[in-house]
């Protein structure tokens, strides 16, 4: 996706996260016996990404609808930065708490600048600063304003209505954005875009997010954390995605997470320093005597080359120097790289297409910080994968154990316990 420069505008101004309280929240719709929301208690971070995943009907978009009033709870609190939801006035709540749904919820009868500029002109904002947001926003989620500004929603894919329902969310520059399966009704090529184009907005604009979705897989990509639902909203776990994988709390955290839980570590768990090492370097100013002279005492059939930002630019064999002629430009092979920040899923993708099994793990500006191969990255995974088996053999003995258990009692004329 490209993301180059669109956003720092925003970044200069941005209103970073609130924390989120949920307190005995509960929820009983007129008529109905049962609370579809019953007592929930969460605390949300400020500028985390919390996803509500569950079945479809366990109480995910009525909790959601609480936090910024569209539902009032039956009982219980909602504390926003500590302030009472229900003591601050309507406008100002909207202007607090940005909310995207599926089918990106745009007014059909209204252009996609008027829809963005919605909040913003219920708060009261000039026409020039919103003229001005609404192409900052259009900017931000990768639409031209000059394109996209005067069309109408049905004018649009799913995907580009979409992003505009989060630019509309986005345009007051809310510190919380609530988000009730917002890419539930586009194709899984564009959601995965979308999920992505979140992933990045959410790198720079560090809001608050409640993400919900019925959906396993888009709950580990995007939470920081994850509360995994049961009917009226019971929190069966509420932990990372990493630690759900590792170690989910009981069979309907595992039944939900579904097969390949330790495939799925692989995208959660990010590269360790243990498995990045040290290759030897030389720089592209460096005189061809310099770098012969560096493989040599390396040990090793190749160094790696420099550019002069400290940036991998190439790999260098010996034939390469011999027959380079004093020119490296032309020499060498192409580096593959992952950022130190990836995911084992990503850094073994890297090193299973580069011809020879190792690439370069770079830091926060491009520059040259260690390598990875493919042995030592295949040997991590086996590991992930042993622990998981011996996690499984232990509770399978668990459950044996529990049941002999339970036979032994019923032997022993069990019932003796019960009542009378
Ligand atoms: P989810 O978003 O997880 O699918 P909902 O929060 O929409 O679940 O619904 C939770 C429960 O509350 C369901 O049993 C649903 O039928 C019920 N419900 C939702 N909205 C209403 C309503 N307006 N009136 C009565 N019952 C409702
Ligand atoms: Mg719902």
């Amino acid at each position: 996706m490209a993301d180059t420069g669109t956003t720092s505008t925003t970044r200069a101004t941005g209103a970073t996260g609130a924390t989120i309280e949920l307190v005995d929240l509960s929820k009983r719709y007129p008529g109905s016996r049962q609370p579809s929301v019953d007592s929930v208690n969460m605390w949300i971070n400020a500028g985390e990404t919390v996803v509500l995943v569950g079945p479809s009907g366990c109480g995910k978009s009525t909790t959601l609808k609480m936090i910024n009033r569209l539902i009032e709870p039956s009982s219980g609190s909602i504390r926003i930065n500590g302030e009472d939801v229900t003591r601050i006035d309507p406008v100002k709540l909207r202007r607090k708490v940005g909310y995207a749904i599926q089918s990106s919820g745009l007014f059909p009868h209204m252009t996609v600048a008027q829809n963005i500029a919605l909040v913003p002109r219920m708060v009261g904002w000039s026409a020039s600063r919103i003229k001005a947001r609404v192409a900052e926003m259009l900017d931000l989620v990768g639409l031209d304003p000059g394109e996209f500004r005067d069309r109408y929603p049905r004018q649009l894919s799913g995907g580009q209505q979409q992003r505009v329902g989060v630019a509309r969310a986005l345009a007051a520059d809310p510190p919380v954005l609530l988000m009730d399966e917002p890419f539930g009704a586009v194709d899984p090529i564009t959601r995965d875009h979308l999920q992505d184009e979140l992933l990045r907005l959410q790198r720079e604009l560090h809001k608050t997010i409640v993400f919900v979705t019925h959906d396993f897989d888009e709950a580990i990509k995007l939470g920081d954390r994850i509360a995994i639902l049961r009917e009226r909203s019971h929190i069966a776990q509420f932990d990372t995605p990493e630690a759900i994988l590792a170690g989910p709390a009981d069979d309907f955290v595992s039944g939900f997470a579904g097969a390949g839980a330790a495939l799925k570590r692989l995208n959660v768990t990010r590269l360790r320093d243990a498995e990045v090492t040290d290759c030897p370097t030389v720089d592209v100013g460096d005189p061809p005597q310099r770098i012969l002279d560096r493989l040599r005492a390396s040990g090793t059939d190749e160094v790696l080359l420099l550019d002069r930002r400290g940036r991998p630019f190439k790999w260098l064999r010996r034939g390469d120097l011999t027959g380079a002629k004093g020119s490296l430009a032309r020499a060498g092979t192409p580096v593959g790289t992952v950022t130190g920040g990836a995911t084992l899923r990503d850094a073994l993708e890297a090193v299973l297409t580069d011809s020879a099994g190792r690439v370069v793990v770079t830091g926060r500006h491009g520059e040259y910080t260690g390598v990875v191969d493919v042995e030592t990255l295949l040997n991590s995974v086996r590991g992930l994968l042993e622990a998981d088996r011996l996690d499984a053999v232990e509770h399978q003995h668990e459950l044996e154990e529990a049941r002999t258990g339970q036979t032994q009692a019923e032997q022993e004329g069990g019932g003796a316990e019960g009542p009378a």
